[in-house]
C-alpha cells in the first residue's frame, strides 16, 4: 500500500502533523518569542517595512506572522508592490522584499512610479536570487518565439510577471507587451479581445499555465452564455472559441515547483484523496491541473492563484461554521507549502470569529514519500534529493528553493546594517543599460504600468492599443 501524503490539521489551539515534512512545517508556526520581539524591535527601530511572499520559508513567514508590526506584509506577487507603497507613504525608511528578483524589481518599478524612488527596497542576499521560470524567458527560444508572433497582425504579448525587469523591456520592444499574474491573466486576455480587434494573442512563458489557459478558453466555449458573461459581460460561447483560436503559448517554460505536481501525484490525489477539496495553481502540470478544474465545476475545488486558493479555503470553513456537528474539511494544496502559514492564520482567525472548536482543517501537501530527503543541518528535512537542489523527479516537491535562499538570520543582518554600512549590493538590479534611447527599467516598467492600469479601470490603457494596433514599439 502506498504511503498517504504529509499532512496538517489545523485546529483553533492546536495542531495535529503526519509525516516528516508536515512536522517541520508544524515547528515553525510557534516560533520563539524572544525572536519575534527582537525582530520587532529591529523594524521599529530602522522604520523599516517587510513585503514577503506566500511561498516563503516556512521560518521567516512565522516569525513575521507572530510579529505584531504594522509595515509587514505577506501576499502573492500582484499585493506586494502596492503593500510597499503604503508603508511607503506611511514614513517607512526602507522597503525589504523577501521573494526572488523579479519580484522586488516590480516593488522598485512601481514604487519609482508612486514617487517613492527615495526609499531604499533591499532584496536578502548579494546573490542573484533567480527563478527557473524567469530564466526560460531569458534564452534565444523565447526571442526566436516573439520574433515570430510579431509578424501576426494585432499582437499583444501577455507576459507572466514572474519575468526579469529586462526581459519585460526586451520582449516589449518586439511586441507590444502587457503583464499579468495568475490572478488576472484569464481577465486581462478576455478584455484585450474585447478592446483589440482580431488580436492575435502570445502568452509566456508558462508553458503550463498557458496550456491550462486554453484548456480553459476550450471548457468555456461549451458553457452557457450566462455563464461566460459572469466572467466577462462582453463574451459569449462564439467569441471564446474564437479567441481560443487566436491564443498562442511559449512552448518551454517551467516552474522547477510546480513541474514536480505530476502524473502520479495526480493520480494518487485521485484515487487516494476523493473526500478532500483539490486546489490547484494555475501553474500546475495538465494532470493536475484537470483533476482541479474538474473539483471546480463540482464545488470541490478551486484552480487560480495563491491568493484564489486561500480564499477558496476560507469560504468552505466559513460555510462549514454555519453548519452543526464536529467535522475536518480536507484540501489537497497544489501549489508551494509556504502557503501555509497564511492558511494557518486565515483558519485560525475564521475559527475564533465562529467560536468553533469542533472544525478543523486538513491541508495535504502532494509530497511523494521518496522526494524527501536528510539534509542534516538544523532543520532535518526538505523535501527535494537534498535541501539545496530544490526538488526531485521522482515525483513531488512542494518548496521552491529560490524562495528559501530568503533567511531570517540575512534580515536581521541587513536590518543591523541599515544607516551603517553599504547595501548597495542588495538593491535590486538597475537596467540602466539603453534600449531606444531609455533604460531598460524604463522600458521594462511600462508592461508592468498597463497591467496596473487595467486593474484600476478595467480597460487596456490607449497607449498599449495604439501599439498593436499600429504593430510596432
Ligand atoms: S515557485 Fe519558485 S521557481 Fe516557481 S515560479 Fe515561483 S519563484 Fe519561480
Amino acid at each position: 500500500m502506498r504511503q498517504p501524503f504529509p499532512s496538517l490539521v489545523i485546529r483553533a489551539d492546536s495542531f495535529q502533523a503526519q509525516g516528516t515534512f508536515a512536522v517541520n512545517q508544524a515547528t515553525f508556526l510557534n516560533p520563539d518569542p524572544q525572536v519575534v520581539s527582537e525582530l520587532r524591535a529591529l523594524l521599529e527601530a530602522k522604520n523599516a517595512g517587510v513585503v514577503a511572499h506566500f511561498y516563503m520559508d516556512a521560518e521567516l513567514q512565522g516569525v513575521l506572522t507572530a510579529c505584531d508590526w504594522p509595515h509587514i506584509f505577506i501576499s502573492d506577487s500582484l499585493a506586494m508592490a502596492d503593500a510597499a507603497v503604503r508603508m511607503a507613504a506611511a514614513g517607512a525608511k526602507a522597503v525589504f522584499v523577501l521573494g526572488v528578483d523579479f519580484m522586488s524589481e516590480n516593488v522598485r518599478a512601481v514604487m519609482d512610479h508612486a514617487g517613492h524612488a527615495d526609499v531604499p527596497v533591499y532584496r536578502l542576499a548579494e546573490q542573484d536570487i533567480g527563478c527557473s521560470l524567469a530564466e526560460s524567458a531569458q534564452g534565444p527560444a523565447y526571442r526566436a518565439w516573439l520574433n515570430k508572433a510579431a509578424k501576426n497582425d494585432n499582437a499583444l504579448h501577455v507576459i507572466y510577471i514572474n519575468t526579469g525587469l529586462d526581459v519585460k523591456a526586451k520582449a516589449h520592444a518586439v511586441v507590444p507587451t502587457i503583464t499579468c499574474t495568475s490572478s488576472n491573466v484569464l481577465k486581462t486576455i478576455l478584455q484585450a479581445d474585447t478592446q483589440i480587434p482580431n488580436l492575435s494573442v502570445h502568452y509566456g512563458p508558462d508553458t503550463y499555465m498557458g496550456q491550462n489557459l486554453e484548456v480553459l478558453f476550450r471548457t468555456l466555449a461549451d458553457q452557457d452564455d450566462a455563464v461566460i458573461q459572469a466572467l466577462h459581460p462582453a463574451h459569449n460561447q462564439a467569441s471564446v472559441r474564437d479567441l481560443a483560436s487566436r491564443f498562442d503559448v511559449f512552448p518551454n517554460g517551467n516552474c522547477v515547483v510546480h513541474h514536480m505536481f505530476g502524473d502520479a501525484v495526480a493520480r494518487q490525489v485521485e484515487e487516494d484523496y476523493a473526500d478532500a477539496y483539490i486546489t490547484a495553481h494555475l501553474e500546475v502540470p495538465g494532470e493536475m491541473f484537470a483533476l482541479g478544474a474538474r473539483a471546480q465545476t463540482q464545488g470541490r475545488g478551486v484552480v487560480g492563484s495563491t491568493s484564489n486558493i486561500l480564499d477558496f479555503i476560507k469560504a468552505k470553513l466559513a460555510e462549514a461554521a454555519q453548519e452543526k456537528g464536529p467535522r475536518v474539511l480536507r484540501f489537497v494544496l497544489g501549489t508551494e507549502s509556504g502557503m501555509l502559514t497564511a492558511i494557518v492564520r486565515a483558519v485560525r482567525d475564521l475559527l475564533a470569529e465562529s467560536g468553533r472548536d469542533d472544525l478543523g482543517v486538513e491541508i495535504i501537501f502532494p509530497v511523494a514519500q521518496d522526494a524527501v530527503a536528510q539534509t542534516g543541518d538544523a532543520l532535518g528535512i526538505l523535501p527535494g534529493i537534498a535541501g539545496g537542489e530544490g526538488c526531485s523527479v521522482a515525483g513531488g516537491c512542494a518548496s521552491c528553493p529560490f524562495m528559501k535562499m530568503n533567511e531570517l538570520e540575512g534580515l536581521f543582518s541587513l536590518l543591523q546594517a541599515m544607516g551603517s554600512q553599504d547595501l548597495t549590493p542588495y538593491h535590486p538590479k538597475a537596467y540602466s543599460e539603453q534600449l531606444g534611447g531609455r533604460s531598460l527599467a524604463q522600458v521594462g516598467t511600462e508592461p508592468i504600468l498597463y497591467m496596473r492600469h487595467f486593474q484600476r479601470t478595467g480597460q487596456l490603457p490607449a497607449e498599449l492599443l495604439e501599439l498593436v494596433v499600429a504593430g510596432e514599439q
